[in-house]
């Protein structure tokens, strides 16, 4: 007789882990199945056990027939610790935005860095001195793209289908889609692209990467849930080694009418997912915890919950003392505002615990660990040998030990150096050659490293005239065509470097437009600023509708408004010498006021910006 066969999903499994296990070959003589698993006996053709220590276990099964004949097998099974990973805030597309296709640069390059580091030590990873705890899966803790369309996510999800590891990931505030889009659909797309590109098992929009795999695995082996009431909330939960995880979106929809794109910054707890998390909470009464979110369950009105929210997210958690974690990206640097006021230098940070939950942010892969935030040396912030830790690693050694600060990649030869380049570029007003326009190009970096800045024009040029940093070059190309403008930063010990380009085209018949200001605005120092081309209309002209903050030129320039301007239709440059702008920057307080405003410009789109 056939005495069956033991299968379970794996075998080695972590601590607490279900095992399912079934019998195949059941030639139908068999009237009864007998598991020894330890002390413990059980019957069955299946059954599940639950492992509440590490160790090596063997099973056997025990078969016999209508005879009374018997027959078994046997097979061990290692319970042993583990660990996940956590990295957040990928902001894909970022100097891209609405108009991202895709391409590769150097945070698409970071990423797949992380990408293979984790492959490469997803089973190194030691828990004590002998003892390995393997990294079971990647959580994402949004931010996964910047206000992208589709391209973005479907670019994220060929880096991230690189994993040989499961990944989850949590929707973030930039994850939203475009600003066109929405003005087009009333809508916010990135709710779509998200699950069509990361939750589906049918076809997915990419052109790239089409495999389902990694949300299968999800469902099959992590007992992955989605709220399926609420479905442009991107609440879940899954389950994984005797800890039950709970994803939370508290990201707003309301459209953000300031600066940025897309919608607010600030977390909103609503009836969905306080409901799920009240739910969740309800069904893992007593067991382990841990909550993944974007945005970290503290008092910030700006970036996390209101001091009417705040409240009820603690009276939620008051009684449940098995919520150990919560674990969130969104508070990082961006470097617009490095170097203007107080900003964060390092995300790695620990806040006060909220009832009993310990509140962790990790750093942004976008901001990488670049020199700055890492004067503080302590395991606890991720800085560990003058290296920030990018990549958190949460080791699991039993269901009430869970350590949180495991910063791996900042060992010798594994830190994930950043010099954040980005490239700006518009239509230089200054100069043409053969009646093409040369180009106005710009260099900045976000990086406290060193770093040298080299270009590839993509083309003949005529001229080159550079500053001496090379942060500043006119170029002149030889003769009309579509150039793609590539930007380095390159490291000066070594041959590290990352990279970013633009795509340009230059012709006879492109005529860049300018603005024109009166003597009373020169004075005033008012300046205009391209959305595009980050540059001021000083120096450059458009040939497309851009985004235009007006500025107030003091130290620090103050922003006093915005306008939409269809650079497209313009016959010649636009004239705003008509343009009032009464600013008290003691009152914070602006006026902007036309007369007649021009046609090119949007009325519906001029913004006054607010108080303070
Ligand atoms: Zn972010």
């Amino acid at each position: 007789m056939n005495s069956g066969s033991i299968k379970t999903k794996n075998s080695i499994i972590p601590l607490l882990r279900k095992s399912g296990m079934m019998i195949s070959n059941n030639d139908g003589e068999i009237v009864n199945f007998q598991w020894q698993i330890g002390a413990s006996t059980f019957t069955g053709t299946t059954t599940e056990f639950t492992f509440n220590e590490n160790g090596e276990y063997q099973i056997t099964l025990t078969a016999t027939d209508n005879d009374g004949a018997t027959s078994s097998t046997s097979t061990i099974i290692k319970v042993e610790p583990f660990s996940f990973a956590i990295i957040t805030d990928l902001h894909i597309g970022r100097h891209y935005q609405e108009e991202y296709e895709g391409e590769d640069y150097y945070l698409t390059q970071r990423l797949r860095n992380v990408v293979n580091w984790i492959n490469q030590n997803k089973d190194n990873i030691k828990c004590e001195e002998t003892a390995i705890c393997s990294l079971k899966f990647v959580a994402v803790l949004g931010d996964i793209v910047e206000n992208t369309p589709l391209a973005g996510f479907c670019k994220v999800k060929e880096i991230l289908d690189q994993l040989q590891i499961p990944y989850v990931p949590v929707f973030g505030n930039h994850d939203v889609g475009t600003d066109e889009e929405f003005e087009k659909e009333k809508r916010w797309a990135g709710q779509d692209y998200f699950d069509q590109v990361f939750w589906s098992t049918s076809s997915i929009p990419c052109q790239n990467t089409t495999s389902t795999k990694n949300f299968e695995l999800l469902l099959n082996d992590l007992n992955f849930q989605r709220d399926e009431t609420n479905k442009d909330y991107k609440n879940f939960s899954f389950f994984f080694g005797g800890i039950n995880f709970i994803g939370l979106d508290f990201v707003s929809r309301e459209h953000f009418m300031k600066f940025g794109k897309g919608v607010g910054a600030d977390a909103v707890l609503n009836e969905i997912n306080k409901g799920w998390l009240e739910k969740k909470l309800e069904e893992s009464k007593g067991e382990p915890v841990i909550l993944f979110g974007h945005h970290p369950l503290i008092f910030d009105p700006i970036n996390a919950f209101s001091f009417t929210e705040f409240p009820q997210l603690e009276n939620l958690l008051k009684d449940n003392i098995t919520v150990f974690f919560d674990f969130a990206g969104h508070i990082h640097s961006f470097e617009e505002w490095h170097g203007k006021g107080w900003w964060v230098a390092n995300a790695n940070k620990k806040y006060i615990p909220i009832a009993f939950t310990n509140v962790l942010t990790t750093e942004a892969l976008m901001v990488g660990s670049n020199g700055r935030g890492v004067e503080e040396e302590t395991g606890e912030n991720g800085v560990v040998n003058g290296k920030k830790g990018i990549v958190r690693i949460v080791k699991v050694f039993e269901k009430n030990e869970i350590k949180p600060n495991s910063w791996e990649t900042t060992e010798k030869g594994d830190e994930f150096l950043a010099f954040n380049p980005s490239l700006n570029l518009g239509f230089s007003i200054r100069r043409q050659f053969n009646n093409i326009p040369c180009i106005e190009l710009e260099a900045h970096k976000f990086s406290e490293k060193p770093s040298d800045f080299l270009w590839n024009f993509g083309g003949e040029t005529s001229s080159v005239d550079c500053n001496s940093d090379f942060t500043e070059c006119l170029v002149c190309y030889k003769e009309g065509g579509r150039y793609t403008i590539t930007l380095f930063a390159k490291d000066k010990n070594s041959n590290f470097t990352e990279s970013i380009s633009k795509k340009i085209t230059v012709n006879e018949a492109i005529i860049p437009r300018t603005i024109k200001k009166s003597a009373e605005l020169i004075e005033k120092g008012i300046e205009f600023i391209s959305e595009k081309a980050q540059m001021s209309f000083n120096k450059i002209g458009q040939v497309v509708k851009d985004k235009v903050r007006i500025l107030k030129r003091k130290s620090p320039a103050v922003p006093v408004g915005e306008i939409t301007i269809h650079f497209e239709n313009l016959g010649e440059d636009l004239d705003l010498a008509g343009l009032i702008t009464d600013t008290d920057l003691e009152k914070q307080k602006t006026i902007l006021y036309m007369e007649s405003w021009p046609n090119v410009i949007e009325r519906s789109k001029v913004l006054f910006l607010p108080k303070k």
